[in-house]
């Protein structure tokens, strides 16, 4: 029988206002969890699976912002649930248990005030009545126990015992749940800790505690984020399994984040590898470590110490983790691939099913499934055809952004004064029609001052960031180098060629279109779109923007094609000569 449906996200988008633009920490991200299963989100810092947990409790701080997709947690849409049901929701139904539980408990509150709150917050008006009820009920019971049995103290006493202490419990239920709960949780002398401070418990001790935090509301839906990143080896197993335990007593359903594939391993039915704000890879975990199909993956489990492996023959992905800014127009992982073609460049892959649940989004397997004659050429190229062009990880502010904020500051204003002048208008309406004219106007302020900034940027710090990165390219040539003096010997000369043919120099990638015409083409562009300003200057207000704004993109192209072409004639003279060197090698190494 299939499980019930826990949470179902879909085509998730969060995303940053930066002074320099919007940034997509997370873009189009879907996957559903079911009662009873353990998903691992993985991923290197800032591949957004962190940021997609917070998306789904809805706690992101400012300027985070969901800004489309859909969360389901059992059949509910939690976008755009008023804050009261959220709350009420998290916590109760869905917990998160925090990588540093030290800053995530509060200090000056005993461990025991932590829980009870937690239980208390989360009672139900149902609960609470009931509760109320059965209280008097006691009280009244053991009044008229005790005149009953005044005469016979014995008697007396054996009756009301049982009666005083469920009215305890009754009166004392967040107490009893707290207790139970660390008990559940494997905390020695539990009475006595609840008395303690989180300073007076180790760091196992305190992730213990989050986790009964986390259980006391009995959630179908823990969230753990790094759950065992701060604690050491022998602690991180204990939790582990405790984790693994409580799973299949309570039949939660649990969400992992780590960066930890041994945590993965572990404790996990399925896995979504994430890289650059997107889901690369989705399956079981015999899947993902038995036969991962993107490139990043691969990386990843290539990069884990194995029993028997020395561990100076581990291989680390390339390059630096992901940074949004500098991200190429087609795959986030093309500047960091050893096997990144042409395509990877400009397009961005979608999903191609590898298995029954297991899915991959790289070109490269598609060329694999092409030579294996899997699927026919007309297939591969529909394939590409559809798949998106550009990374909207990252989008610089433009002009046109600065004027939507200043027309919606107008229109704000316009309908907002009508009702601050109207007589028929409340006190409270008056308040409220001036703060919204009031953050209109701040709003548009910020986008003025953003611009200004991204523009003053563009010319200074993201120069700069786009520019050559030698020590990364001479890296890698000493590492072609030493591959080949080590492998020469057991090649062949077909072989060596093969890798000649594909030789990678450089984690940046390169724009094969770079040549002389392409800054001539976008210098004669910037032409026309500043003749097209000044025609244009005095028509509209509309038409001014639109107009600068095509110069702003125009005069961006300009840069970047210069950028590109520089990038091009040093890699090609570099590959040349990198080509010449290594075949020397190869002969020396051959002769010997
Ligand atoms: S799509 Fe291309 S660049 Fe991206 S991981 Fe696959 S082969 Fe590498």
């Amino acid at each position: 029988m299939e499980k019930e449906v826990l949470l179902e996200v879909k085509d998730l988008h969060t995303s940053f206002n930066v002074p320099s633009g919007e940034v997509r920490s997370v873009n189009g991200v879907s996957f559903t969890l079911r009662r009873g299963e353990v998903l691992g989100i993985v991923g290197e810092s800032g591949s957004g699976k962190s940021v997609t947990a917070y998306s789904v409790m809805q706690i992101l701080e400012k300027p985070g912002r969901v800004i489309g997709g859909s969360i389901k947690f059992k059949g509910q849409e939690l976008l755009g649930l008023p804050n009261k049901q959220l709350q009420r929701i998290r916590g109760k139904n869905i917990s998160i248990i925090f990588q540093d539980s030290m800053s995530s408990l509060n200090p000056v509150w005993s461990i025991g005030n932590q829980l009870r709150e937690a239980v208390k917050i989360h009672e139900d008006s149902e609960h609470k009545k009931n509760r109320k009820a059965r209280i008097a009920e006691l009280k009244a019971e053991i009044k008229a126990k005790e005149t009953e049995f005044a005469n016979n103290p014995e008697e007396k006493e054996k009756t009301i015992a049982p009666l005083k202490q469920e009215l305890h419990d009754q009166v004392n239920f967040a107490q009893k749940r707290a207790l139970e709960m660390l008990r559940l949780v494997g905390i020695n002398e539990p009475e006595k800790r609840l008395k303690q401070y989180p300073f007076e418990h180790s760091g196992g001790m305190l992730q213990r505690v989050m986790i009964a935090m986390a259980l006391i509301n009995e959630p179908d839906l823990i969230i753990a984020d790094e759950p065992t990143t701060a604690l050491d080896v022998t602690i991180q197993a204990q939790i582990l399994e405790l984790l693994i335990d409580l799973q299949k007593r309570l039949n939660v359903g649990i969400i992992i984040i780590t960066h930890d594939l041994g945590v993965v391993a572990q404790i996990c039915h399925r896995v979504n590898v994430m890289y650059a704000g997107r889901i690369v890879e989705t399956g079981t975990v015999d899947d993902i470590f038995y036969n991962p199909q993107h490139e990043y993956t691969k990386g990843l489990i290539n990069s884990i110490p194995k029993a028997g492996k020395r561990a100076d023959k581990l291989e680390p992905i390339p390059g630096n983790p992901v940074d949004v800014f500098t991200l190429p127009s087609g795959c986030s992982f093309a500047p960091r691939c050893k096997n990144c073609m042409k395509v990877c460049l400009k397009k961005f892959p979608k999903f191609i099913q590898v298995g029954d649940d297991h899915y991959t989004a790289c070109f490269k397997y598609l060329e694999k499934l092409y030579q294996e004659g899997k699927i026919k050429e007309e297939d591969f190229d529909k394939y590409i055809d559809s798949c998106e062009e550009g990374n909207k990880a990252f989008s610089r502010i433009s002009r046109l952004d600065v004027e939507k904020a200043y027309q919606d500051y107008l229109s704000k204003k316009a309908e907002n004064t009508a009702k601050i002048g109207d007589n028929a208008s409340s006190k409270d309406e008056i308040e409220a029609a001036r703060y919204q004219i009031r953050d209109a106007k701040l709003e548009y302020r910020r986008a003025k001052r953003d611009f200004a900034y991204a523009i003053k940027e563009r010319h200074t710090g993201g120069k700069e960031r786009l520019s050559i990165d030698k020590n990364d390219v001479h890296k890698k040539i000493k590492h072609h180098k030493v591959e080949i003096g080590t492998k020469a010997p057991n090649m062949s000369a077909d072989e060596f060629n093969a890798y000649l043919e594909t030789l990678v120099i450089s984690t940046t990638p390169v724009n094969p279109n770079a040549s002389k015409e392409a800054v001539q083409e976008a210098k004669n562009n910037l032409k026309v779109a500043r003749k097209n300003y000044a025609a244009q200057k005095k028509v509209s207000r509309e038409e001014k923007v639109k107009a600068l704004t095509e110069i702003d993109a125009a005069k961006e192209k300009v840069a970047q094609s210069k950028r590109d072409l520089v990038w091009f004639n040093y890699i090609e003279k570099k590959m040349l000569s990198t080509k010449k060197a290594l075949a020397r090698i190869y002969e020396k190494k051959k002769g010997e």
